[in-house]
């Protein structure tokens, strides 16, 4: 049976969301020993939110046997979050005014440390103690989904910058003048490798070069499909993802200069079709990686190791890793 003494200190991960809240207690290893969720709405004061919070996990912490003392620390993921001040401000999809002082919340209500983070750089974490980059010192992680997120590893130290905006790789831009992104400029690496940048891809092929493509008559595309196409052999759905690694191995030169990382990490709902851009990916890396740099293998290409449906919760309880 697991030790949840104080010798063996678990940590309390907590991903918040604009509808539910979902805790898990996560041991040393990653194991999840305790999870459920409670709606995020439905409660006047954010302090009222967190009160509920901490009854509901230390109610299901004793229904298991589990002294509260298992939990050394927390760590949040949520969106907007400022990690120097520990506040959340100006999420949108919570209900209450911002600032919210978040680790000060949690760490009053339920008396140990607690840090937060922002969902690309608590899965970056998670990956470095949890998952893929366990071992590593230097690593970039890049998430491809509905936006591209990013978080730089290195020296061991997750970058935060100023008011903890380091690292927004996915706006850096790897095609002057090319498609518009919402963030106002154009030719961001977001229009080229999320989920509606892929798309965006498949759709330019299929007009100028592959009308009889079987993703023609899908209206409403995903990034699944064209992953199933390419799978079936369909020429637009093959050049769609030949088309994105070259660009992601173009970024990924350019981002090896910022912090010559070990390896290059991928999650997210684009990076399922790792296997099918990942040589485009290495080959324009290698061709393109400034020459003081090893080229890869030396540099490695890695999809993430985390179970998709944890990986929020792991990221936001490594967050809290740091604490202990
Ligand atoms: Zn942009």
């Amino acid at each position: 049976m697991t030790d949840f003494s104080t010798a063996s200190p678990s940590v309390l991960g907590i991903d918040i969301g604009g509808t539910n809240t979902s805790y898990a207690l996560v041991d040393h290893d990653g194991s999840i020993r305790v999870r459920g969720s409670i709606p995020t709405r439905n409660h006047v004061t954010f302090s009222d939110f967190i009160a509920a919070l901490h009854r509901e996990v230390i109610s299901q912490l004793s229904a298991r046997g589990i002294p509260t003392d298992a939990i050394a620390a927390i760590g949040a993921g949520a969106p907007c979050v400022n990690p120097s001040s520990g506040e959340i401000e100006g999420a949108v999809d919570l209900p209450w005014p911002s600032p919210l002082p978040l680790a000060k919340e949690l760490s009053r209500h339920f008396g140990v440390p607690a840090a937060i983070e922002n969902d690309a750089n608590a899965a970056a974490l998670g990956e470095m103690y949890y998952g893929a980059a366990r071992g590593l010192t230097d690593f970039i992680m890049l998430t491809l989904g509905t936006g591209v997120g990013s978080g730089v590893v290195c020296d061991s130290h997750l970058l935060h910058g100023r008011h903890g905006l380091a690292a927004e790789l996915g706006h850096t831009i790897i095609r002057r003048g090319g498609r518009e992104c919402s963030c106002g400029r154009r030719g961001c690496l977001e229009m080229y490798a999320s989920a509606r940048g892929v798309v965006a891809t498949a759709r330019k092929f299929i007009e100028s070069d592959f009308p009889s493509s079987r993703l023609a008559s899908i209206k409403d595309l995903t990034p699944r499909d064209i992953y199933q196409a390419a799978m079936a052999g369909d020429p637009a759905a093959c050049a769609t993802w030949k088309f994105t690694g070259e660009i992601l191995g173009e970024a990924c030169a350019e981002f090896a200069a910022f912090s010559s990382p070990q390896a290059f990490i991928f999650f997210g709902g684009v990076a399922r079709a790792f296997p099918l851009f990942k040589d485009a990916m290495k080959e324009a890396f290698d061709r393109n990686l400034l020459c003081i740099y090893n080229r890869t293998p030396d540099i490695r290409f890695i999809p993430s190791s985390l179970p998709d449906a944890d990986t929020a919760l792991l990221g936001a309880a490594a967050t809290g890793r740091n604490l202990i």
